[in-house]
């Protein structure tokens, strides 16, 4: 059984991407020029919300997302454990606290039946996550925002072109925020993406990420504290070339993941992933559960046979940094004891994907 070696990810560059980075090198307008902002609007059109704001990636994305709110030190967030760090990280570089609620076994995304017990008198938001490529139950979650007053933050980085009720992802919040790393549905290398329909919130973002620069063109005025938190056109055009095949990536990506289920579906002990009522799924991830006592030792033995898989989340309320009270969440540390995330990019083919249940069928049989 010999076989190339698999990586969990690999962004998919064809030469039309090369030449959108060519063009803006050419042009000598390499940073606040026209590129970001032709991104923005093409961005903006496909996610259908009225204002798009591009960011140096997802991370700092969030965090102007949680200062556009107003959010400060002493509010609560209702969040999900079971997410990369940067959807907690951007409340905590606010003060502000994560109330981590847990998660539905069968999407992994936060469990809207639990959130109520979670809201307290300082509870200002919700910040919800689309975990690997897959919707969280929007309309109960919206229902409770609605009961509650409370603004939603949709943390949308895996879950580009995914629809609930047939509508984007990133347009249901008061902001929502996508992420364009190498492994993300499109990638600039780099890069983030805020889309509101709150024009003060655009603003806000707008300016904050240029050094709380005035947007009304005076140079070197500041009007309040900002950062830089910019993309270049350079990437700009990287995520323009990109968009134009996000339908193709998403057709690679559901094709794989039907491969998987057909060719893990005879493996007894593995719970193949579930997709929920009204949503479509764009497979960030193709997710498997293993037995417990065996998760670890099917990613080396995966590793030995040139797979890469990983544990993927361990939970957020876990790791050494976080202090926090105890919390009970048991689908969120049940499902991260036993979650293998397999590999899955645009140019894989079936036979990669028989090979790897080969390989998993040797040690679970
Ligand atoms: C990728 C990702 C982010 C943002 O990550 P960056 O590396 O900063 O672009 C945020 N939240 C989730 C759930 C992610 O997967």
């Amino acid at each position: 059984m010999k076989h190339n070696y698999i990586p969990l990810a690999r962004p998919y560059i064809d030469e039309h991407d090369k030449q959108a980075v060519i063009n803006v090198l050419d042009s000598r307008q390499i940073s606040l020029g026209p590129t970001q902002i032709q991104f923005e609007r093409v961005f903006k059109s496909f996610v259908k919300t009225q204002y798009a704001c591009a960011v140096s990636n997802g991370t700092t994305g969030l965090h102007l997302a949680v200062r556009a709110l107003g959010l400060q030190k002493g509010d609560e967030v209702i969040t999900t454990s079971f997410s990369f760090i940067a959807s907690t990280n951007c409340l905590l570089y606010e003060g502000i606290k994560p109330v981590f609620v847990d998660i539905e076994k069968d999407t992994y995304n936060i469990d809207p039946k639990k959130i109520e017990k979670a809201i307290t008198k300082k509870t200002k938001a919700i910040l919800v996550v689309h975990i690997f490529g897959q919707p969280a139950t929007m309309d109960a979650i919206l229902k409770i925002a609605r009961k509650y007053k409370l603004r939603i933050i949709e943390d949308a980085c895996e879950s580009l072109g995914a629809q609930y009720n047939s509508k984007p992802v990133g347009s249901f919040g008061d902001v929502s925020v996508f992420a364009f790393y190498a492994n993300k549905i499109i990638t600039t290398g780099e890069g983030g993406m805020i889309v509101t329909n709150n024009k003060k919130v655009y603003e806000y973002c707008a300016s904050a990420r240029n050094q709380g620069r005035s947007l009304t063109n005076e140079w070197l005025h500041h009007i309040r504290l900002g950062y830089n938190y910019r993309m270049s056109d350079m990437q700009a055009a990287l995520g323009i070339s990109q968009l134009k095949k996000i339908r193709f990536f998403i057709e690679q990506r559901r094709k794989i993941a039907l491969w998987y289920n057909r060719h893990l579906s005879s493996i007894s002990s593995l719970t193949l992933p579930q997709i929920g009522k009204n949503r479509s799924h764009v497979w960030f991830l193709y997710t498997i559960r293993a037995p417990q006592e065996k998760r670890d030792y099917l990613i080396k033995q995966l590793g030995k046979y040139g797979v890469q898989s990983k544990a993927y989340f361990p939970p957020i309320h876990e790791q050494p940094y976080i202090q926090t009270k105890k919390y009970f969440l048991p689908e969120t540390i049940a499902v991260s004891a036993t979650t293998i995330a397999l590999p899955m990019y645009v140019e894989m083919q079936e036979k990669d994907v028989i090979y790897i249940a080969s390989v998993i069928k040797k040690f679970l049989p």
